[in-house]
């Protein structure tokens, strides 16, 4: 009796916590804090420093007009065994351009890419538009469906790229600022989506599933993607690998209504409930950056 307790409290320790990471629009080009090789560098450095397992890169390769030098820093993550997922080759928004448009510059990256991809081809939305009208999203279901891929979903959104796009306007006015106190800013806005997300899963689901965190391959994040990784650790999160987190249920849902710009664990609630309940700290962050950064 006391072994079968053992084994039942083990069991509900071991179960949820888990989030493997990914990270959209790479290359990023060079910026006020780095150039594009360096920041692609660090970020590899960090993750093998940290022992971190495989993430997915969600890249967009039509970045420069160069795209075999994208092709070969995108190589860089496939070499040190990250996988390459497509966001499109020149990241349009799908309500903007059109089924038409989308799939052509879609099907360039698929082409420039190729070389890069291992095993199952994810695609990820750029901005997680899948279409706001449901003929478009059916249409691209099937294109994705017909061609191999599978929607690189995430279930954790937060807006990190904000950090990234303020830190570089206070550095283009020549602002000095503690780097410190946007790291602490970064890491609590992190952790409190990812804490939001899973409780909201709980709540919808009725369980913690594999979590897929949506980063950027920009500026901040990739500053302070070591102090993130510690503090999840810290808190019991395990890192896991996307193709891990990717075997979870939740990835191959396919909702009715088309409210999947915050990520699949808030659609679903939106099809459970009726109304979306996203994690949306946007203004407090940008007017709490702008006091840090003297952006006011
Ligand atoms: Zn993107």
């Amino acid at each position: 009796m006391k072994h079968l307790l053992c084994t039942l409290l083990f069991g509900i320790f071991l179960q949820g916590k888990e989030i493997a990471l990914s990270f959209d629009d790479a290359p990023m080009s060079t910026s006020k804090h780095f150039e594009t090789l360096t920041r692609t560098d660090m970020l590899l450095k960090a993750l093998k420093e940290l022992q971190v397992p495989p993430v997915m890169i969600f890249a967009n390769p039509c970045k420069r007009e160069n795209s075999s030098s994208v092709i070969s820093q995108l190589k860089k993550y496939k070499d040190a065994g990250h996988f390459i997922g497509n966001h499109t080759c020149s990241h349009p928004r799908l309500d903007d351009v059109g089924y038409t448009e989308y799939i052509k510059d879609t099907k360039k990256a698929d082409d420039l890419l190729f070389p890069l991809f291992v095993g199952q081809k994810f695609f990820r939305f750029p901005f997680l538009n899948e279409g706001k009208e449901e003929k478009t999203r059916d249409q691209m279901r099937t294109w994705l469906k017909e061609n191999n891929y599978r929607n690189g979903m995430i279930s954790i959104d937060n807006d990190d790229h904000i950090f990234s796009f303020k830190i570089n306007q206070a550095k283009e006015r020549g602002k000095k600022f503690n780097y410190s106190k946007v790291k602490k800013l970064f890491i609590e806005h992190l952790i409190s989506a990812v804490n939001f997300y899973d409780d909201l899963a709980l709540k919808t689901l009725g369980y913690s599933p594999k979590h897929v965190l949506l980063l950027h391959e920009m500026d901040a994040t990739v500053m302070f993607i070591r102090p993130l990784i510690k503090e999840l650790r810290k808190q019991g999160w395990k890192i896991i690998s996307i193709q891990e987190a990717y075997k979870d249920k939740i990835y191959f849902e396919q909702p009715k209504n088309i409210y999947a710009n915050n990520g699949i664990i808030d659609q679903m609630a939106m099809e459970k409930n009726g109304y979306q309940v996203d994690f949306n700290h946007i203004d407090t962050i940008k007017s709490e950056l702008n006091k840090i950064l003297g952006l006011e």
